[in-house]
């Protein structure tokens, strides 16, 4: 009777994209998860932006798996089809003609940067990790279906599907709640010099150009599919017709998520997704972290300080509070002020998660964590509102310092369950890691910095330039960058 109460209170709501409304969470089969998210296109290295979205769905991961469900977690890698935005190329072939690499060498070495760098961050691996250009055959067999079923056309050995014809019986704007009209591609065939018949069409196979790379045979010619059709058929045949959750970035819904469903539909008959969720952006100086427009800062650059909009380096696990701090569905602003305040916290963070078991337990306890830990399932299960878990976590943050200072007490099983559960949501759902305990020494690194600092500072007011420029050149060969600017010295790791 208790068990159900609880299971009441922690039931899972998610906001559904679709719907525009939270949920309890109902997967297809109880106690499975089937979860899509769309993955990189490795043309380049990931910028925090991309990170802070394939963050968002580890944590999403982590907590269904902390509440019992088995889950496969699709995350495709996207190496051939993603047209640019201002040409009929895709991204993959333009880059590979640029660097003069084979499209795998590009395909192959930003693949390697990419699970580097969410390893760094601790993200969990997905269940099954597939690529585009190993399902060519899957997809030529879903635009075969969907020709069958009068969905598409054929011209000039590339394949269309036909939007106005499938919006006569089913709704090619569900999800992104825009109206036919308005609900065209953002591509070059705009100017008129397309194939398609009507500008919200879209390509499920393209003619390959004779200078075009990437290339395979199919019944309509030489050519490559197109980006939005890897996804439906990827998903499908790795957790069926229907599953639980699709996620990605806000900025895909629109049109590769729309496009998805119709395609899934015209296949099918049946909406494949029950949930659609999507992480909002990470912007920079208020504008949307972008690789095209050059505003991004890479997880190299936050490792090692190197970007003129930080004054330091931070830790991976800071980075990845600082996401945490944010509701998935928030817009959250980058900025070296916003970093200096989450490397606090964190370190306040775990300070308490060191001091905790050198507590001294009591007969009775003053605090109550079986009424806190129930609050910290309430916010994980109401849409995954992380910024509200960190908050009771900083409650017993303030337990943990006034029990050490004798202020508050607390009973041994109290004290075993504090301690449980803060390791739960810290490291298991959060995904954070403890870099106070052990080896990591960067809090003292950034302190010994300070010192050295300080003391050119000094020696300069005292005119000792011999001393200044030696403190400076002895840290550069030690690796350690000093940079003056107007708010005085930083430093960055070369
Ligand atoms: P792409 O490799 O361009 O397909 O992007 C990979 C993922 O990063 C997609 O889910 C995008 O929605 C996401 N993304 C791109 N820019 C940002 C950003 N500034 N903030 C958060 N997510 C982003
Ligand atoms: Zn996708």
């Amino acid at each position: 009777q208790k068990r159900t109460a609880l299971e009441k209170i922690r039931e899972l709501f998610i906001y559904n994209s679709l719907t525009n409304k939270k949920e309890v969470f109902r997967p297809v089969k109880a106690g499975y998860v089937g979860m899509y998210v769309c993955g990189p296109t490795v043309y380049s290295n990931v910028h925090l932006g991309n990170v802070r979205t394939f963050m968002s769905f580890d944590m999403v991961f982590r907590y269904l798996l902390h509440l019992g469900y088995k889950v496969r977690y699709v995350r495709n890698i996207t190496d051939a089809g993603h047209l640019t935005e201002d040409s009929e190329e895709d991204k993959i072939s333009t880059k590979a003609r640029l660097e003069q690499l084979e499209p795998m060498e590009i395909v192959q070495k930003y693949t390697i940067d990419f699970h580097h760098i969410l390893e760094k961050f601790n993200n969990l691996p997905p269940s099954i990790e597939p690529t585009a250009t190993g399902h060519i055959l899957e997809q030529i067999q879903a635009i075969e279906t969907i020709l069958e079923n009068g969905l598409a056309y054929i011209v000039n050995g590339s394949v269309y599907f036909d939007v106005l014809k499938y919006n006569e019986n089913e709704h090619y704007g569900i999800l992104s709640k825009r109206k036919i009209e308005d609900a065209i591609e953002n591509t070059r065939s705009l100017d008129g010099q397309s194939d398609k018949r009507n500008p919200q069409d879209f390509a499920l196979w393209k003619r390959a150009e004779p200078e075009h790379i990437q290339r395979w045979n199919s019944p309509w010619g030489i050519g490559f599919p197109g980006w939005h059709l890897e996804c439906s058929v990827m998903s499908t045949k790795y957790l069926g017709e229907e599953f639980d959750i699709h996620g990605g970035g806000m900025d895909l819904k629109f049109p590769h998520h729309e496009c998805e469903i119709a395609q899934a539909q015209a296949c099918n008959h049946v909406a494949p997704v029950r949930y659609w969720m999507h992480g909002n952006m990470l912007t920079m100086n208020g504008k949307k972290m972008s690789k095209s427009t050059g505003n991004n800062i890479l997880p190299e650059e936050i490792f090692s300080g190197n970007n003129a909009n930080i004054s330091k380096a931070f830790a991976p696990s800071v980075a990845r509070f600082f996401m945490m701090q944010a509701h998935y569905r928030s817009v959250l602003d980058f900025s070296n002020d916003a970093m200096l305040a989450a490397e606090k916290g964190y370190s306040r963070l775990m300070e308490a998660m060191n001091l905790l078991p050198e507590l001294k337990a009591s007969e009775g306890s003053s605090v109550d964590p079986e009424r806190w830990r129930e609050d910290c399932y309430v916010a994980m299960s109401d849409d995954f509102n992380t910024p509200i878990l960190i908050a009771h976590l900083f409650e017993a943050v303030k337990w943990i310092n006034l029990i050490k200072e004798g202020k508050e007490t607390i009973s041994a099983s109290d004290k075993e369950l504090l301690e449980e559960t803060m390791k739960v949501f810290v490291y298991d759902v959060l995904g954070l890691e403890n870099a106070m305990s052990g080896s990591d020494n960067s809090e003292k690194l950034d302190a010994v910095v300070e010192v050295l600092i300080g003391l050119r500072e000094q020696a300069r007011a005292d005119k000792n330039w011999a001393l200044s420029d030696q403190i400076r050149d002895d840290l550069a060969a030690q690796g350690i960058q000093l940079k003056d600017g107007k708010d005085g010295t930083s430093y960055s790791l070369t």
